[in-house]
């Protein structure tokens, strides 16, 4: 009687804080009517596009959701899944299955630039940037780091396509390889034709031309929508969270 009286407590209690619970951001902070992980929710799903800076509202929710734990969980489950859907294919081992990797926010992190520069709140400078990727102190995101390897022994192989331009070329080689990225068929940055166009239009010209010369894309990964769609997009292809910037 005592344990029935205290079960039906029990629920009801955690029915209330089933409601309450969207009322918390990530790391425990309040957002102000849990319109910040609206807003993530939207720009994760492509439902708002085109947007500048991330709204001065959700510097910290996005500080918060970048440096926590919940970035590094949404990456993890975007990899395993990738992985996962590798094995499954039945590859032909002839050196023609490739595996795209984005570089920015996909393969390196660019988060220590970003933390002290307002987590996308502050307008893009791309001096600052630029200044920032030529140190070629970009850490590896761990979780792509270990799906890009696993996909390797697989027997896939990797090709980096990135909008950084080709002046930087040598830092980004470097710096990938420093991070454990030791090895790919093509490391494709943009070149000066294509200045002005968009990813969507660069990305999908340079896996077109990926596919012209044999390769078959079996995947494809990035942090932005514009690394996925277009035309010759891969077989499937795998959105890692970015709430800090968008590139059309
Ligand atoms: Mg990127």
């Amino acid at each position: 009687m005592v344990a029935a009286t205290t079960q039906g407590s029990d629920h009801a209690i955690a029915h209330q804080i089933h409601l309450l619970r969207p009322q918390s951001g990530s790391g425990g902070d309040r957002v102000p009517g849990a319109s910040c992980l609206s807003w993530r929710l939207g720009v994760e799903t492509n439902n708002i596009i085109g947007w500048i800076t991330v709204p001065e509202a959700c510097e910290g929710y996005v500080g918060n959701y970048m440096l926590g734990k919940q970035y590094r969980k949404d990456s993890k489950v975007v990899a395993d899944e990738a992985f996962v859907y590798a094995k499954s294919l039945n590859l032909r081992m002839d050196g023609k299955d490739l595996w795209i990797f984005d570089i920015d926010e996909t393969s390196l992190s660019n988060l220590p630039y970003y933390a002290r520069h307002g987590f996308g709140v502050n307008p893009y400078n791309a001096t600052f940037f630029n200044e920032w990727v030529a140190t070629g102190k970009a850490p590896a995101l761990p979780e792509s780091l270990k799906l890009y390897n696993n996909i390797l022994k697989l027997g896939i192989k990797i090709a980096f396509i990135t909008g950084r331009p080709e002046d930087q070329t040598q830092v980004t080689a470097t710096n990938l390889q420093n991070t454990g990225f030791h090895t790919w068929e093509k490391l494709i940055l943009k070149g000066s034709s294509y200045a002005g166009k968009t990813a969507v239009v660069y990305k999908s010209a340079q896996r077109k031309k990926l596919e012209k010369i044999g390769f078959r894309i079996v995947g494809n990964i990035g942090d932005q929508w514009s690394d996925l769609l277009g035309t010759n997009g891969g077989n499937r292809t795998f959105k890692l969270p970015d709430p800090m910037y968008y590139i059309s």
